[in-house]
């Protein structure tokens, strides 16, 4: 069972590498990767999942506006009462 409950997607074409959300972020779930976007920087990505809680710190700081946060939603299917 996957017990991620936020996602985290970052448009890495957007991204300029300023490492803000990296250092407001809590859990230190995002880091920069080696590889360059199309705008020649090194763009972030969500690297820990599981210890991430939602709590906007990366997409509030962004100034890109390049983070969007989502909750996990689990759809069980019909029946099951677990
Ligand atoms: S939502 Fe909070 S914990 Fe999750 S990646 Fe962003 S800053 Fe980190
Ligand atoms: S705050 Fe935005 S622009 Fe800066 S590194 Fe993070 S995703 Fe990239």
């Amino acid at each position: 069972m996957n017990s991620q409950k936020f996602v985290v997607l970052i448009d890495a074409d957007r991204c300029k590498g300023c490492g803000l959300c990296i250092e407001f972020c809590p859990r230190n779930c995002l880091e920069l990767v080696r590889d360059l976007n199309r705008l020649g920087y090194h763009p972030v990505k969500f690297k820990a999942a599981e210890k991430c809680i939602g709590c906007q710190a990366c997409t509030i700081m962004c100034p890109e506006a390049a983070i969007e946060l989502f909750r996990r939603r689990v759809v069980r299917p019909e029946g099951d009462k677990a």
